[in-house]
């Protein structure tokens, strides 16, 4: 039997590339099982004494963490943008909805996690009393698409409530989740109680194996996996996942504005947002007028790859991406779809940039019919009426958001009551985001569990019920 001359090496480490020119910008030590297990047993040890602390003193870091992230913000701007590709302004998105995370849990978070009386099983001789207990070790595992915002946002409310951290970013974009560690750290944090594994899929499976709670955002596909390596252990998990989001446009609506609502909803961070819009259900009184506004503002946007503010879209994270991408574009016009704007690959921009694209005439047996493009790239309607578009927009496995216009406020509202999903702009598409005191997550295939609010700070701990007899 014939040996091979050499095994294959495993890979030591992630070489991080920017996707917008193909220069190699860093590289991270990947970490072995043993490295997983070991940050997760040093993040234990240095729990117990953080959840003893008050909430104040925690809430304290939170308000630091806040003027430092804004005061580094160009640090923090230079190192998303190269890792991602994207535009400054998207990576803009990034840090001020960290400061805004940290600003709200710092001011909030106190009432949120003070517990509260419940109704005595008898009254005068019982009492009850619900009181709220970090669950310990948080495991965060996140996607490449907002690098900073969530690798460290959900992270936030997970140390105020008394936990330590272990985060397992995008094998694609790991330096900005350093980065934002380094920033803790310098707010006076524990070095154990927030720690960075780096690498692959493999390493957020270990860190499931290990830790006491898990928050994955990323892909439908890799959030079913997640869900059952979670239920093996019966810990708890929350799980944010992808979108094939609609806007629909009625009778009355504003039709600029609501192609302004377009640009921000379907372009913004080229595309690659889970509440993105990529489906535009258009009522046929102002289909025409709406397609010409959201077409000719399309066509004006500012494509390349620049440190500066002046250019609205970047690049796509890869050339893989770029390539499924453009695939589903290749996919539609192949089979009849109509190009209204965009459409082409830009390869003499740099490796993974797409233009932005809208389409019409987009039929089920077209790849982007249905399945998430996660790109610029948007598929316009024309419908009869309000009925006709909530068919359409709910005839979706995703369920996260969506966006409705019209002149009929009455309309509108009760259009948005009947969408199946987590969340709905009226008159608006992204705001959800920054909406920090409403929960944010997604119905069907789009996951389990919210972020922000109240809810999104006691998901992190466990409810204890301490009833007491007052007889004795
Ligand atoms: P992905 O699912 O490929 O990866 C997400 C993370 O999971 C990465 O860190 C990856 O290394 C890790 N991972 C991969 N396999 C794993 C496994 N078996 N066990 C544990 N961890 C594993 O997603 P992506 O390509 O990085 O991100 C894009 C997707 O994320 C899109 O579908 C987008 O809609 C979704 N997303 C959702 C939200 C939301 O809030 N709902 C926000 C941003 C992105």
């Amino acid at each position: 039997m014939s040996m091979p001359l050499s095994t294959p090496v495993a890979e030591r480490e992630l070489e991080v590339r920017n996707p917008a020119t193909g220069e190699r910008v860093g590289s991270v030590p990947i970490a072995s099982p043993a490295d997983v297990e070991a940050a997760v047993a040093r993040a234990r040890a240095a729990q117990t004494q953080w959840a003893n602390q008050s909430v104040t003193e925690r809430a304290a870091l939170l308000r630091r963490y806040h003027d430092l992230v804004l005061d580094r913000s160009d640090d923090i701007l230079d190192t998303i943008q190269k890792e991602s590709g994207k535009a400054r302004r998207d990576a803009l998105l990034d840090v001020l909805s960290v400061a805004g995370t940290a600003r709200y849990y710092a001011v909030r978070g106190k009432r949120f996690l003070a517990g509260h009386r419940g109704r005595a099983a008898a009254f005068g001789i019982t009492s009850a009393r619900v009181v709220y207990k970090p669950f310990g070790v948080v495991g965060i595992i996140s996607p490449w698409n907002f690098p900073f915002l969530l690798a460290i946002g959900d992270a936030l409310p997970a140390l105020l409530a008394g936990n330590a951290v272990v985060l397992k970013p995008s094998e694609l974009t790991p330096l900005s989740a350093e980065l934002g560690r380094r920033l803790l750290l310098e707010c006076g944090l524990d070095a154990d109680l927030f720690q960075v594994v780096q690498g692959r899929g493999e390493v957020g499976s270990e860190l499931i194996r290990h830790v006491d709670y898990i928050g994955f955002t990323g892909g439908t596909a890799t959030g079913r996996k997640v869900a059952l390596a979670a239920s093996e252990r019966l810990i708890p998990f929350s799980l944010e996942l992808g979108g094939k989001n609609p806007m629909i446009v009625l009778d009355g609506a504003p039709v600029e504005k609501a192609a302004m609502g377009l640009i921000a909803g379907g372009y913004n961070n080229t595309g690659q947002t889970c509440i993105a819009i990529e489906r535009v259900y258009v009522q046929d009184s102002v289909y025409e007028p709406f397609v010409k506004a959201a077409a000719a503002r399309i066509k004006g946007l500012k494509l390349g790859y620049s440190s500066g503010f002046d250019l609205d879209m970047g690049s796509l994270i890869s050339e893989a991406h770029a390539a499924k991408v453009s695939g589903h574009i290749d996919d539609a016009v192949a089979k009849g779809a109509e190009v209204l704007a965009g459409g082409h690959r830009r390869s003499d921009l740099g490796p993974a940039f797409v233009e932005p694209t809208l389409l019409a005439g987009v039929t089920p047996s077209m790849k982007m019919f249905k399945d998430e493009t996660f790109g610029p790239v948007v598929a316009v309607y024309r419908v009869r009426d309000a009925d006709e578009a909530v068919r359409l927009a709910n005839d979706s496995d995703y369920g996260l958001n969506a966006s409705v216009w019209g002149g009929d406020g009455r309309v509108v509202r009760e259009v948005s009551r009947r969408l199946e999903t987590g969340s709905t702009g009226i008159n608006s598409t992204l705001v959800i985001y920054h909406s920090f005191d409403v929960p944010m997550g997604g119905v069907k295939a789009s996951g389990l569990g919210r972020r922000h609010g109240r809810h999104g700070i006691l998901r992190y701990t466990q409810e204890q019920s301490i009833v007491r007899s007052t007889t004795v």
